[in-house]
């Protein structure tokens, strides 16, 4: 009872038990379960019910549709600055909405936002919705998910797709559960079933060693977020214009349960790994923490950021938030140097689509040197030493 009265999407129900309006559950009840007592019936039967659930063999495709139609990338905007995946993903929206022959909109929600919407026009919107309200100013799950469930509702999208990053992976669950629809995460291809104009999902899954294509077949709007860097970013082409459509967003700070007390941003490096040109990343050949030196001087010289496998976060020379790869960041830097790291698929779909890869290993058989452009095989204690020694001479 207590979680149904605080979950911030409506998201859980007691089985079996009449749907009552929030104000008239009993924040009590919840202890009337322990979770050490044996299921009760209601519970039991409802585990049942669901087990015999079948999904439908054959469901009309509603794609194309009258009802659910066009292309939407929400675009987030935080802090002053738009996170460029978003304009990505105009881009990939753009290919999508041309493959079903429909329109691509951009969504932004914010306080003061108005900088964004010509941009949006730039990178090819050719709606752009706009929800602008002080509730708005900071990002926080229920008034975003509100507001964007609520556009969603009135204007019926068939698709909508945001950057994977940490607002996309928070509000797009969130929206997805009010909406009662599929939502893939962490997608890096998307495109559209020639036959049936589905949206075709496509994500790294069982630790990456497979390629997954996924439908949303019965419900609207199909959902994804996508992989930041994965899509190339569409020209830019300013002045194009647009249909701008203001919503106006009626709630109240005493609708929502958190409120923003204070931001406290990192200092870490890493904080723009997903931006950075010159990426060097350390792996478990680097031996030691104390190692670590080595690759900073090198990235000092060259103006790069530190980054590592999960080999070495699990190492704590470095933070989650420095790893590379399918739990962690992607990046496509325009040079990525790799300085002793084996390879492993699940860095790989991270980092391979860097522009310039350069790999440092001492096993010539190491999977990193068969997508490296340059590799040297060799003891990276000798060689990094002598690059930065050789750059440091150049770049003076
Ligand atoms: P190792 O595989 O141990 O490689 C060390 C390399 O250093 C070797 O190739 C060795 O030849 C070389 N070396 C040793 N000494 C020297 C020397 N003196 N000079 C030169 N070379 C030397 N990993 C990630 O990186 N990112 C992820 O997001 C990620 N997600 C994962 C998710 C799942 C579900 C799973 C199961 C795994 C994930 N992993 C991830 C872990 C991944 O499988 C590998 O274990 C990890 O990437 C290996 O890290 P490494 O290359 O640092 O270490």
């Amino acid at each position: 009872g207590k979680c149904v009265l605080v979950c911030p999407t409506n998201a859980l129900a007691i089985p079996n038990q009449p749907s009552k309006p929030k104000e008239e559950l009993d924040p009590e009840a919840g202890s009337k379960f322990n979770l050490k007592d044996p299921l009760p019936e209601a519970v039991k039967d409802y585990a049942q019910d669901n087990d015999k659930k079948t999904i439908p063999a054959q469901v009309t495709p509603v794609a194309g549709g009258d009802v659910w139609s066009g292309v939407w990338v929400i675009i987030e905007y935080t802090n002053g600055k738009v996170a460029p995946v978003s304009w990505e993903l105009l881009g990939e929206g753009r290919k999508l909405a041309d493959a079903i022959g429909c329109g691509l909109s951009g969504v932004i929600t914010g306080n003061e936002i108005d900088s964004v919407i010509p941009e949006a026009f730039a990178y090819g919107a050719e709606k752009v919705y706009v929800v602008d309200h002080p509730i708005l100013k900071d990002y926080r799950t229920e008034p975003y998910a509100e507001a964007i469930t609520s556009l969603v509702r009135k204007y019926q999208p068939e698709i909508i797709l945001m950057g994977a990053t940490s607002m996309g992976r928070d509000v797009f669950p969130a929206i997805a559960t009010k909406l009662q629809t599929g939502l893939t995460a962490d997608c890096t291809v998307l495109g559209i079933d020639p036959e049936t104009k589905l949206l075709q999902q496509t994500r790294p899954a069982f630790g990456g060693n497979i390629m997954a294509t996924i439908l949303c077949r019965t419900s609207r709007p199909q959902m994804s977020t996508v992989r930041p860097r994965v899509m190339a970013m569409p020209e830019r082409i300013d002045g194009r214009e647009g249909e701008l459509i203001r919503e106006e967003f009626t709630f109240d700070e005493s609708d929502f349960h958190t409120k923003i007390l204070e931001f406290i941003g990192s200092d870490a490096k890493s904080a723009f790994l997903d931006k950075a040109e010159i990426i060097v990343a350390v792996g478990l050949g680097l031996a030691a923490k104390k190692n670590l030196a080595i690759a900073e001087e090198l990235a000092d010289v060259l103006g790069g950021t530190i980054a590592g496998t999960r080999g070495a976060v699990e190492a704590g020379w470095l933070t989650h938030d420095q790893q590379v790869g399918q739990s962690g960041v992607t990046v496509r830097p325009k040079v990525y140097i790799a300085i002793g790291i084996s390879g492993a698929i699940q860095h790989l779909v991270g980092m391979e689509t860097s522009d310039f890869i350069i790999a440092i290993n001492n096993d010539p058989e190491a999977s990193i040197l068969k997508v490296a452009n340059f590799g040297i095989v060799g003891d990276l204690f000798q060689i990094v030493p002598a690059m930065t020694a050789e750059f440091k001479k150049r770049l003076q």
